[in-house]
């Protein structure tokens, strides 16, 4: 894992991240969210994502992209040094 994409948690988004803990298969202390404005949507990172929880997205007049679904995510950060881009962030809750 690229440690250098992994960000302390802002205390304003502590009661997201607690919400995605308590609903279900979480990881306690990480949850990795996508930058679309780097995110190429080259589909590398859903590739690499063993729970199938990262969704190629197409907006036509925003192109291709990726987003996290925050109920499959589970924190492993494993999609992260796939992204060439640095556009997926690890946040340590
Ligand atoms: S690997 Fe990076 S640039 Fe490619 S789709 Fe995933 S987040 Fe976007
Ligand atoms: S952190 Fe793990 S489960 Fe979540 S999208 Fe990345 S590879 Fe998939």
């Amino acid at each position: 894992m690229n440690n250098d994409n992994i960000e302390k948690k802002p205390a304003e988004l502590k009661d997201q991240a607690l919400n995605k803990v308590s609903g279900g298969s979480k990881h306690p202390y990480m949850y990795c969210t996508i930058d679309s404005d780097l995110c190429k949507g080259c589909g590398a990172c859903a590739n690499s994502c063993d729970h199938f929880a990262i969704d190629v997205v197409e907006i036509s007049d925003r192109g291709t992209f990726c987003n996290i679904n925050d109920y499959e995510c589970v924190g492993c950060g494993d999609c992260i040094p796939y992204c060439k881009f640095g556009a997926i962030k690890g946040h340590m809750s």
